[in-house]
């Protein structure tokens, strides 16, 4: 059925919408153009939507734009409202939302098809869609959902284990895989389809409340610093459910969006992992330190902590000819990034080479410093990849660490039994001298001591790191 759009123009218009976000996603791949790409791909995203609305027969637009105000508001109001640092789970949540809506298009179909009648006569491939898109997008709903509140601490950060989950999950899989087959290419094979003792609406109203249960059972077990890796894996699946979704509703623009999301979810999963030294089975199926217990004490850490006051440091820097900044969650918590971006100008003006090394998995969201650091305007060339950093760390002056804990734990190298061994971090401690600045001794994020603030070149600067760099602002312009 068409619209108002004749259906060869429409077909045109998705294709440059389609092009919109191919070019809007490669301008992304670069901080300097990533702004522009955001507005190409929202710009794309409106001549698909204008389209698509245009090209259907709409026979009430009332409750689309009902949908419209209320969806505006809710994203005017969260924009604003939302703090900085709860973005990652935002995020989070948007993924769930994806999810959800692509159940719900998949459950209106399968009404329509139900109330009509014609449930029995419809093509096989076409319920597999259908069932495999509500599979989809009920993952990533609850997914999402433990997801958000992992991130927000609202459930524990840790991996939650029960003996024999992966054999449940697998069979809950095998459950629903087989609800798929008897709605798809089985119908009316294995029992009487219309009159059987599951009803077909019983068996999709199964396949939901499966896939839900799954959802949760999934990402339960994942925690501590192996959550970088589910974020990008659930935002995957979003696009993965809408692209399904794309052909269940028969719209080409929503089966090359969602691929585009579902991809390149899958390959910033991929870098996650890379960046984590962990395959995805491995983090899926593991459960992060799932062997130790609690706050475990790292065996170097017998050393003694070294404080460290704000003039001190001053003096350390004042001094040094190179600095790496490594910017961490705790510089998003306080808001720092402006005064990190004043303190390199300063110390560059003082004669000094500064860096900011930026670890994949710092903050709470993939490119979360990059986001912060490019707010601040602190220029791109300044940002270091940690591989870059690491093989002339030993010649650094002062590695300055703003509110990072789990991106320079050394343990990660040198103790075999923490959980976070094996994942690749920034060495400052192999600088001539460490200062972490940083409220109190806690924990990072993934709940593990740090040893490198008892080594002999750390001092440890201890308060709100926006409060500390503002002193330290005042000390270096006041000398
Ligand atoms: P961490 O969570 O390891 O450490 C952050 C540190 O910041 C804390 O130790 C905290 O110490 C300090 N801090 C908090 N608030 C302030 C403040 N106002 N001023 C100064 N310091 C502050 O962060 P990292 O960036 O080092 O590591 C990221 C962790 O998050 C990794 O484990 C990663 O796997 C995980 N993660 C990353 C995601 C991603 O996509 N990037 C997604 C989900 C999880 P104190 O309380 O003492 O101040």
């Amino acid at each position: 059925m068409n619209g108002i759009l004749d259906i060869n123009l429409q077909d045109f218009f998705y294709i440059v919408s389609a092009a919109l976000f191919v070019f809007g996603l490669k301008m992304m791949q670069k901080s300097e153009s990533a702004r522009k790409g955001n507005l190409i791909s929202a710009i794309g995203m409106l001549v698909a939507v204008i389209t698509a609305l245009l090209g259907s027969q709409i026979l009430n637009w009332q409750w689309i734009l009902l949908g419209l105000a209320i969806g505006s508001l809710i994203g005017a109001l969260s924009s604003r409202l939302v703090a900085m640092t709860a973005m990652p789970e935002m995020v989070a949540l948007f993924n769930g939302f994806g999810g959800m809506a692509s159940l719900l298009v998949s459950w209106s179909a399968f009404h329509q098809l139900y109330t009509s009648g014609e449930l029995a006569t419809s093509p096989w491939n076409q319920m597999v869609i259908i069932s495999l898109t509500l599979l989809i997008g009920g993952v990533t709903f609850t997914g999402s959902l433990i997801a958000w509140g992992k991130l927000s601490g609202k459930l524990t950060t840790r991996p939650v284990l029960f003996p024999g989950q992966n054999i449940v999950n697998f069979l809950i899989l095998l459950a629903l895989l087989t609800a798929i087959l008897y709605l798809g290419p089985l119908q009316g094979v294995l029992l009487n389809y219309q009159n059987g003792i599951l009803s077909p609406y019983s068996i999709f109203i199964i396949i939901m409340v499966l896939s839900g249960i799954l959802g949760i059972l999934s990402v339960i077990p994942i925690g501590g610093g192996d959550m970088p890796v589910v974020i990008s894996l659930l935002n995957s699946y979003s696009g993965m459910a809408a692209c399904a979704a794309g052909f269940v509703i028969s719209n080409n623009v929503l089966i090359v969006s969602g691929a585009l999301v579902g991809s390149s979810g899958i390959i910033l999963t991929n870098i996650m992992c890379k960046a984590m030294n962990r395959s995805l089975t491995n983090v899926l199926f593991s459960g992060f330190g799932a062997a130790s217990t609690g706050k475990r004490k790292n065996k170097d850490q017998q050393g003694e902590v070294k404080a460290l006051s704000v003039e001190d440091a001053y003096y350390l820097l004042e001094a040094a000819a190179s600095v790496v900044i490594v910017p961490g969650y705790g510089m998003a918590v306080a808001q720092a990034q402006h005064i990190v971006q004043e303190i390199a100008q300063l110390l560059e003006e003082n004669g000094a080479e500064v860096d900011f090394a930026i670890h994949p998995v710092a903050g709470r969201m993939p490119g979360h410093m990059n986001v912060l650091l490019a707010e601040a305007k602190v220029p791109y060339d300044k940002l270091r990849e940690m591989d870059d950093i690491n093989p002339r760390i030993d010649q650094v002056d002062v590695a300055v660490v703003i509110g990072a804990n789990d991106v320079v734990n050394p343990a990660a190298r040198t103790d075999k039994d923490s959980p976070l061994y094996g994942m690749p971090v920034i060495n400052v401690e192999k600088a001539k001298t460490v200062i972490v600045l940083k409220r109190s001794m806690n924990t990072g994020f993934a709940g593990i001591d740090n040893p490198l603030f008892y080594m002999d070149n750390t001092r440890m600067l201890f308060g709100d790191a926006k409060a500390t760099l503002q002193a330290l602002v005042s000390e270096l312009k006041s000398k």
